[in-house]
């Protein structure tokens, strides 16, 4: 094996840890708070990349929004197609009913910027009604 190799072999390594700790995470959060949507969690991956738009991840420290959400319809209807359109827009993070001192305020969370463009792009359309019934 050569140095590219080994080199190669520990970024995919780190980029699998990364994504394994993610989906932990996501999980975890997923069973803690059973009873009302969740945030739109990023697809499982390999890399930080996105699937759809090819570009690199962004970290972000999200606000974690508290409480039961009122979504309205155009909101609903971004949910039914944002895993094949803008799966990592992640939009707003969503932490359950609960809410205590231990409660934490924020989480690092990875987007994509071009699904976050995708998506204000086609909120903007169904605002015009540019999407087909089937979008909806
Ligand atoms: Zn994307």
């Amino acid at each position: 094996m050569n140095r590219t190799d080994r080199i190669g072999r520990t970024r995919y390594g780190i980029a699998l840890a990364i994504g394994l700790l993610m989906l932990s995470t996501f999980i975890a959060s997923a069973t803690a708070v059973p009873d009302v949507p969740h945030s739109p969690a990023p697809p499982q991956h390999d890399s930080l990349k996105c699937e759809i738009h090819h570009v690199g991840l962004v970290e972000e420290n999200m606000h974690i929004a508290y409480g039961l959400p009122a979504f309205n319809e155009q909101a609903m209807a971004a949910m039914r197609v944002q895993d094949s359109l803008f799966p990592h827009a992640v939009p707003y993070l969503l932490g359950g009913c609960v809410i205590d001192e231990n409660s934490p305020k924020s989480r690092i969370i990875h987007y994509c910027p071009i699904c976050r463009v995708a998506r204000d792009a086609w909120l903007k359309g169904y605002e015009a009604g540019a999407h087909p019934e089937e979008d909806r």
